[in-house]
């Protein structure tokens, strides 16, 4: 790890660790944040609703992808910037705050106008200029470690960010490719401790893409807050089975609502701060 060693990611002291506060929200050491919601948006009704009851579970960010990296270009793409009327009505709708991902620096503006958190994908860790873009907002970044990086790489590509001033910057582990086929990526669930023992920024985990499996989300997600994660980014839909994407891996409501009990009461045996912030 010699290359970080004069970064700016680095955890300087024990005690050393960043708190990003967003309206009455805060992200970071003591607290667990949930962020839920579909794959992908996919219409106006089916947002809503799933935004309200996301939010009546208890989660307090609201998963909006309008863009979707997705590995065939035949397959659902997203609303693209036709979405962001949706966000609009979102935030009218609910007291969520809304992140989503970005692709490209050329939807920055309108995205930063728009959503409070914005998301560099796990395709998109290496993308230096975007990253650089993106560090040039002052929005909350939740950064998605490449599924072949290194925890050197990831903590580089962070600072990236950080380096041209933005330092709300959120780790998320989202699984790595291993020879292990049953589970669509390996939940590499010690790069939680590892990276907060390195750096002072928060750390989340994405049991969804790192499980592709709904059976394996809930325990997944319990095992990174037991392991110290500072939240959790949930694909929740109301009929998986009708989701345009990732359907086999997304929770339905009545699940996630059993998820965020169990959590809570985690979330309390472990003492975090706020676990109001798992269930209201
Ligand atoms: C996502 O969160 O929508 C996603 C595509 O995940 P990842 O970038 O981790 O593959
Ligand atoms: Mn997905």
């Amino acid at each position: 790890m010699k290359r970080i060693l004069d970064t700016k990611v680095k955890k300087q002291g024990s005690e050393h660790s960043t708190l990003i506060s967003l309206n009455d929200i805060l992200i970071g050491e003591g607290y667990f944040t949930v962020i839920a919601g579909p794959c992908a948006l996919e219409s106006e009704e089916l947002a809503v609703e799933t935004a309200k009851a996301v939010e009546h579970a208890g989660a307090k960010v609201f998963r909006c992808s309008l863009f979707k990296p997705r590995t065939s270009p035949y397959s659902y793409q997203g609303f693209g910037l036709d979405g962001v009327k949706l966000l609009k009505l979102l935030h009218a709708e609910s007291n969520l705050l809304l992140e989503t991902e970005i692709l490209s620096t050329d939807h920055l503006e309108v995205l930063a106008g728009e959503a409070d958190i914005l998301r560099v994908g796990s395709r998109n860790m290496d993308n230096y200029e975007l990253l650089k873009a993106v560090g040039r907002t002052n929005k909350p970044i939740i950064l998605k470690r490449n599924m072949s990086a290194t925890l050197e790489e990831f903590l580089l590509a962070a600072e990236y960010i950080l380096s041209v001033g933005n330092e709300k910057v959120i780790l998320c582990e989202r699984g790595i490719r291993t020879f292990e086929n049953y589970t669509r990526n390996t939940l590499d669930i010690l790069a939680v401790p590892a990276l907060k023992e390195l750096s002072h920024l928060p750390v989340i985990v994405d049991p969804s893409h790192s499980t592709g499996k709904s059976s394996l989300v809930p325990a997944a997600s319990k095992a990174a807050l037991a392991a110290g994660a500072d939240g959790l980014i949930i694909e929740v839909h109301p009929n998986p089975r009708d989701s345009y994407s990732d359907g086999e891996q997304s929770l339905d409501i009545p699940t996630f609502e059993k998820l965020m009990k169990e959590l809570s009461d985690i979330a309390t045996l472990l003492g975090k701060k706020s676990f109001q912030q798992v269930l209201h």
